[in-house]
């Protein structure tokens, strides 16, 4: 009895700590992470990076920093965050990678549905199609002949499996029923390096990476992936892949927020309030358009919603991971 006593005790006791930080959420001498599954430079990372300023306000001014956990398509950063403390001061920023995932990865230590809190979907971003400087191709039309000649020897980019990269790509191979080598890198970032230098030959990549890239005329780009054209500046004359050929080709992607399974829901309020504030950020705003993206103002900001939209992104692009054969260990 003595025993059961002092079990229920300490059980009160830690129920009132985890109270009483959930009160004091966020505490102004902690700093809260956001891990970034993919390479520092790249457009999670940017992404993560500006959402990171526009939330320091809405959250008391305390300081918000990002950690690049990358590697293996995303499933590096992603079970660091699923395995950390949930206290909300750890936190995930992925992509359409917590999508492709669960059908992707034949092993993966954490699930997707059951061990995040979802927080809210940040922006939709559409994403380009470029290649080397060097890519003798000067327009979509001329392009899709070059790979047609090329065959079996075309060095496709990715940034690992079940990333967006990856995905456009087995989307734009399965279109034109052409083969090419995938490159693995563990972020855009570094397979546009490696894309300028010409050891790869193309690469589908997000407008929050290639934008900068296309109007210093560092790659030569092709296509949007979006069905309509893009009205960004620099961005506003590439045509989109439908349009050029490759018949009903659409994919855009998104990025969201998450925290891990057990968050206690004062703290995941207050982080998803503090979210809505930075989304109606003019500044986060206006970065994001200039890069192409679209700011979220539906309900995915909603946690449930949030959920459900991953849920039938899940079965969309689980759909085409399974047409392509394409899975991983
Ligand atoms: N753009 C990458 C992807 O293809 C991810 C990144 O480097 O941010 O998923």
């Amino acid at each position: 009895m003595k025993t059961m006593l002092k079990i229920a005790l300490a059980a009160a006791a830690t129920v009132a700590a985890f109270g009483a930080a959930a009160q004091d959420y966020p505490a102004k001498d902690k700093t809260i992470t956001i891990v970034v599954p993919y390479a520092a430079g790249g457009p999670t990372d940017r992404v993560a990076r500006d959402l990171a300023e526009a939330l320091r306000k809405p959250l008391g001014g305390v300081s918000v920093v990002v950690d690049n956990a990358a590697g293996a398509g995303s499933t590096i950063g992603s079970a660091k965050v699923a395995r950390a403390a949930p206290d909300g001061y750890t936190l995930l920023l992925n992509h359409v990678s917590m999508a492709t995932m669960p059908t992707m990865y034949r092993k993966l230590s954490f699930n997707v549905a059951n061990d995040f809190e979802y927080l809210g979907i940040i922006n939709d971003v559409p994403m380009t199609l470029i290649a080397r400087p060097s890519m003798p191709a000067n327009n979509y039309k001329e392009l899709s002949a070059w790979i047609q000649q090329n065959k079996g020897k075309i060095n496709l980019g990715n940034a690992g499996q079940g990333s967006a990269s990856h995905l456009c790509g087995l989307m734009f191979q399965s279109a034109l029923q052409a083969d090419m080598t995938p490159v693995p890198y563990k972020g855009t970032a570094p397979a546009i390096t490696d894309l300028i230098g010409g050891q790869i030959d193309l690469l589908c990549d997000q407008t929050t990476n290639t934008t900068s890239q296309i109007e210093g005329k560092k790659v030569k780009a092709y296509a949007v992936t979006t069905s309509k054209r893009l009205t960004t500046p620099a961005l506003k004359d590439l045509p989109t892949l439908a349009e050029s050929g490759v018949k009903d080709f659409s994919v855009t992607i998104w990025h969201g927020l998450y925290a891990p399974k057990g968050t206690p829901a004062p703290v995941l309020t207050k982080i998803n309030d503090a979210l809505k504030t930075a989304l109606k950020d003019p500044e986060f705003i206006k970065k994001q358009e200039g890069l192409g993206a679209v700011v979220a103002t539906d309900k995915r900001v909603e946690s449930a919603e949030h959920k459900k939209f991953v849920a039938a992104e899940t079965e969309k692009f689980g759909a085409v991971i399974k047409a392509a054969g394409s899975y991983a260990d």
